[in-house]
């Protein structure tokens, strides 16, 4: 982070001999002076902080003078490691961002400007230590001007490994060519045309997200049709005229990790409305690199849609070779350059929630800082579940997640998923000799794990959920689980996904789980909210479901086929999904037709309940027994009826997040009553709806549980490697 350049600095401006070097334990400096200028040192060393270090202990001793030192300086590490050198890639820093608009600096607009302060890092490293040569700025040789720079301790840009400048480093090119890559680029966006940039972790495309056809267009090209596009500007007061920022949203989104931030989107702004259809939230992120920059000054360009460029399902394109042959269907030009892409890594996704971030997404920015664990874990590989797929590996008490790798259902994705294991395990210097995987057979990345001949553990995917919510709030022994998701085997075989479970890292119990109901047509249930209106309220009102609004108009053969899958379970598996249930919810309501993405039929019920003020409760059924059932066909049946009644949809989307959360108080007490286990930890992919979140802690909090939520890793699957990790490390 630029530490040990700063304590030279300072060090050397206050007369003071010693030296500085990097150990197991952190940084540790001898420094030799007056009592006075060794005051001052203390002082600054506090207020001066570079940008991108954090001091969390410091201690200090009076030892014997050394006789004869002379100068300051700055040694090798004490046992040869290398690790905390490689830090995520950072956000350019406000001194580079100066020297990239002023004429008079040697490096303005230069493209790739960059100092110990900010820039790539975790994307470009090939090896460690880390050093130029082992990053991609290799093959670029610095000029006299850079190196003196790059040699001189007192230098913002002393051993800053990526640093160039327009003499010696990357260059520009656009495909098709032209002899002015950016200026090219740019009037393209400005008469909106799709533009694919190459960033730090990979390509995106981008387009003018003020020009309505523009954006219509990309998600033509794309066929993307509904999914939020994330939006990016050159700067914060941008930011503050499309949206309304809290204080903590305005800090994270101008902070070195730059994550796109999801905000309450003002009423009135110049972006098209089809960047994020109907929303009253939308995805900011600041312009993160020079490049980026450069396409904001002085073009007129106010804000761009920022979207991952792939081909559908696969990851994020990273490398030239692939993006010059698929892009060019989808963009109308290529802005690229010559500096490779080590390591693809997406956007990370992000919103607040009462004062704190709440992960969807842990990616660029964040990796590879780990995440502490309260115990030791040894050397654990943890290979995640299969949809949002990140991995992890275990170091002591550290725990390094990878950045997003995707949903690992093709060949593609499932390269990259190697490629980050190898890597992460080479930069991190670990050998995993235990693997963990979820215990669906079929996940690919059981699959890999089943073939690595390690000693391998297969974690049930809901305890998964439970054991990562409770290693990032180091919590231990016993507690209650509420998982709510989308899907997970079950111990039982079936599928499982709206469970309460009680126990810790060594095992759970279930101890209730929504009741369950058929998934007709399987995976097309997930897809097809109308089937899961129809499996829940079968059993109620039989053929009267086919007259509930909205339905689609099946022949009377079809109709026949659904019966015959609901009674008899063919191709129906059973289900105590969340994700499904708030299917059902969202279709009776009219919130959604499809889920085109996951949780898209979610996120349009909790959108719609947000606009509403409190109403009365709606009535459901907890049937007791172990596990005990939740029976929430009476809740569903009640939006109906209250809907026909001439309520409003938006009060009704309130009613049913309120009622679930009282289903879900309701279920926690039974099991205090049983347990005395007070502390209740939340988790699954349906948390990261912020209205049932709320209520859930509220309900909870009242009812004197202590309540624990994610914070650093997403409640959905991507935190669920964490979780694999901690309970193998406790089963040892
Ligand atoms: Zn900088
Ligand atoms: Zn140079
Ligand atoms: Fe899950």
């Amino acid at each position: 982070m630029g530490f040990r350049p700063f304590v030279f600095r300072l060090a050397t401006e206050l007369g003071l001999t010693g030296w500085v070097r990097n150990s197991p334990a952190g940084v540790e400096l001898e420094l030799q002076g007056n009592t006075e200028q060794l005051a001052r040192f203390d002082e600054r060393l506090q207020s001066e902080l570079p940008p991108l270090a954090v001091i969390s202990s410091l201690k200090s001793a009076d030892i014997p003078v050394v006789s004869g030192e002379t100068g300051f300086a700055i040694l090798a590490s004490s046992d040869g490691s290398h690790e905390a050198q490689i830090t995520p890639d950072s956000a350019l820093c406000a001194d580079c961002l100066r020297e990239l608009s002023d004429p008079a600096d040697r490096r303005f607009r230069h493209p790739f400007i960059t100092c110990t302060n900010c820039g790539p890092r975790w994307t470009i490293v090939t090896g460690i230590p880390y050093d130029r040569p082992l990053t991609t700025m290799a093959a670029f040789q610095l000029c006299t001007s850079c190196e003196a720079e790059y040699r001189n301790p007192l230098d913002r840009r002393f051993h800053a490994q990526p640093i160039a400048c327009l003499d010696c480093g990357p260059q520009l090119s656009l495909i098709p060519p032209h002899a002015d890559p950016l200026g090219q680029a740019i009037a393209l966006l400005q008469q909106g045309r799709i533009v694919a940039v190459k960033g730090l972790g990979g390509y995106h495309l981008a387009v003018d997200a003020c020009n309505t056809d523009a954006v219509a267009r990309l998600r033509q090209r794309k066929q993307r049709d509904e999914k939020p596009f994330a939006v990016m500007v050159p700067d914060l007061a941008t930011a503050q005229q499309l949206a309304e920022l809290s204080e903590l949203e305005e800090r994270l989104l101008v902070g070195p990790e730059a994550p796109v931030v999801i905000v309450g989107r003002r009423a009135a702004t110049p972006v098209a409305d089809l960047v994020a259809p109907g929303s009253l939230w939308i995805g900011l992120l600041l312009a993160y690199t020079p490049l980026h920059q450069m396409l904001f000054a002085d073009t007129g360009l106010k804000a761009l849609v920022m979207t991952s460029a792939n081909a559908s399902d696969e990851p994020m394109l990273s490398d030239d070779a692939e993006a010059a042959e698929q892009l060019p269907g989808i963009a109308d030009a290529i802005l690229t350059h010559n500096r490779p892409i080590q390591v693809r890594t997406d956007d990370s996704v992000l919103r607040v929630f009462q004062g704190q971030p709440l992960f969807y997404r842990r990616s660029r920015g964040y990796v590879p800082r780990p995440v502490l664990l309260p115990f030791d874990a040894g050397k654990i590989l943890a290979v995640g579940a299969e949809l949002k797929n990140t991995i992890c590996l275990t170091r002591g008490n550290q725990a390094f997640l990878s950045q997003h790798i995707g949903d690992l259902k093709n060949e593609a994705t499932l390269d990259t998923f190697r490629q980050t294991i190898n890597h992460l395990g080479s930069i991190m210097e670990i050998r995993p000799e235990r693997v963990v995987c979820d215990q669906h057979p079929d996940y690919l990345s059981t699959r890999y794990a089943d073939e690595l001949g390690l000693p391998l553990l297969r974690v049930q995917h809901h305890h998964a959920h439970l054991a990562s919510c409770m290693a990032e709030n180091g919590l231990d022994g016993d507690v209650i689980g509420v998982i709510f998701d989308g899907t997970g085997l079950g111990d039982d075989g079936t599928v499982w996904g709206g469970e309460f479970l009680v126990g810790g890292y060594a095992g759970v119990q279930r101890a209730g789980h929504l009741k369950q109901i058929r998934l007709p047509g399987g995976d097309l249930a997930a897809k097809e909210p109308w089937r899961m209106a129809v499996a829940w309220l079968w059993e109620p009102l039989g053929e009267a479901v086919w007259q509930l609004p909205g339905m689609p108009a099946l022949a009377a053969t079809d109709r026949q086929l659904l019966q015959v899958m609901l009674e008899r379970g063919i191709n129906a598996p059973l289900t105590s999904s969340a994700g499904r249930l708030f299917d059902a919810a969202a279709f009776l309501l009219g919130a959604a037709t499809r889920n085109n993405f996951d949780g898209q039929a979610g996120m349009a019920l909790e959108a719609l309940a947000e606009t509403a003020t409190a109403t009365g409760l709606l009535p459901y059924h907890l049937q007791p027994g172990r596990p005990f059932q939740l029976d929430l066909a009476p809740l569903l049946l009640g939006l109906v009826q209250r809907l026909q009644a001439g309520e409003s949809v938006a009060s009704l989307a309130w009613a049913f997040h309120a009622s679930l959360a009282t289903a879900v108080l309701e279920g926690c007490e039974l099991i205090r009553n049983e347990t005395g286990f007070d502390r209740v930890a939340l988790s699954g992919g349906v948390f990261q709806n912020r209205l049932l979140t709320e209520l859930v802690y509220t309900f909870l909090a009242k009812s004197h549980f202590s309540v624990f939520i994610h914070r650093l890793v997403p409640p959905n699957d991507g935190g669920i490697c964490l979780g694999q990790a901690a309970i193998a490390a406790r089963r040892s």
